[in-house]
């Protein structure tokens, strides 16, 4: 086998490999600057903290997106997000980092394409939660070709950014969206707790085939997903089978699934349940209104989610769900 430097290594894994975010750019940048500090050992925390610096320096100037899928964004962008806001302090987006973001980077970090046995430990190790430890060849590199080395991942990360924008479209405007539901965002809370309640106004049946659920196979899920809505209100929970939960996942739901959903909130408003006030509070106290309140959202979640588009589960066939046969969906959408 050829003899390679310990910078052809490095190169191999910053220029080669399929990137879905920029997760590893980022750390490569941080590990260069860990050297330059001369740290053998770095605390967890500071590892964290360089990280979260480079990435607020990257999207303070020219905010693009880090990662490919349109309908989502990095943990790293959600965190600087929160920090903006304000809904979090530094420390705690500090801490955020160091528990949430790191989990598939610093393990895979030294891999050239999927081969993790080609790099092995050359450049760190580390404990995870508690310390990463540089070694030789770290220092090495950054020492002979810091600059070139720097300069590469820059390069490297802009071209990320320009093959995720095409996927993007219109970037400024989503976040401009985004930030509207950010700012109204709470942590998530227990949904299952649900589904006695929604139950009783879809009947046995998934939201997306129209066929019965099983006992153990219900899940309670976010119409429009809840990456984009960042909230857990009634009006946008339905019951749906495991599997056509995970096939839609987060992706833009069909203009008949939202008509349906419209239709089952008049379902709770025709009845007495004292839930339906958290209703009226969220979406309007007439049909008019919340049937706008939540086109509203319906048309935001389409500037966000873009071309991530879920028509419908495969066999679902509106003439022919039950859901629509129900005698009190009739008279309630008169
Ligand atoms: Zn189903």
């Amino acid at each position: 086998m050829d003899k390679f430097e310990d910078v052809d290594y490095w190169k191999g894994i910053v220029l080669y490999g399929l990137n879905q975010a920029t997760y590893k750019i980022a750390l490569g940048k941080t590990i260069l600057e860990l050297a330059s500090q001369d740290k053998e050992a770095v605390e967890w925390d500071h590892l964290s903290k360089i990280y979260l610096d480079n990435y607020i320096e990257r999207l303070k100037t020219n905010y693009n997106p880090q990662q490919s899928n349109p309908s989502r964004k990095t943990k790293m962008e959600r965190i600087i997000d929160s920090l903006n806001k304000g809904l979090i302090d530094f420390e705690r987006a500090v801490y955020s980092v160091g528990t949430e973001a790191f989990n598939d980077v610093v393990p895979r970090f030294q891999t050239i394409g999927t081969d993790k046995d080609i790099v092995g430990e050359k450049f760190y190790h580390f404990d995870f939660g508690k310390k990463l430890y540089l070694h030789d060849a770290t220092f090495q590199i950054n020492e002979t070709s810091k600059q070139e080395l720097t300069d590469e991942l820059d390069a490297r990360w802009s071209l990320l950014e320009g093959a995720f924008s095409l996927a993007h479209g219109d970037f400024k405007l989503s976040n401009d969206v985004r930030d509207v539901y950010l700012a109204n965002s709470y942590t998530r809370t227990n949904i299952t707790g649900n589904i006695p309640f929604l139950q009783g106004y879809q009947g046995n049946t998934c939201f997306y085939c129209g066929e019965r659920i099983g006992d153990k196979d219900v899940h309670v899920d976010h119409v429009l997903p809840r990456q984009f809505i960042q909230h857990d209100e009634i009006w946008n929970l339905v019951l749906s089978h495991s599997i056509c939960n995970m096939n839609k996942n987060d992706a833009l739901i069909g203009k008949h699934y939202f008509e349906k959903l419209v239709a089952r909130n008049e379902n709770i408003m025709g009845s007495n349940h004292p839930w339906k006030k958290k209703i009226a509070d969220a979406l309007g106290d007439n049909p008019i209104k919340r049937n706008k309140s939540m086109l509203y959202h319906y048309d935001n979640a389409k500037i966000v989610l873009k071309n991530n588009y879920w028509e419908n589960s495969p066999h679902y066939n509106r003439e022919t769900d039950p859901f629509f046969k129900r005698l009190i969906t009739k008279l309630n959408n008169r």
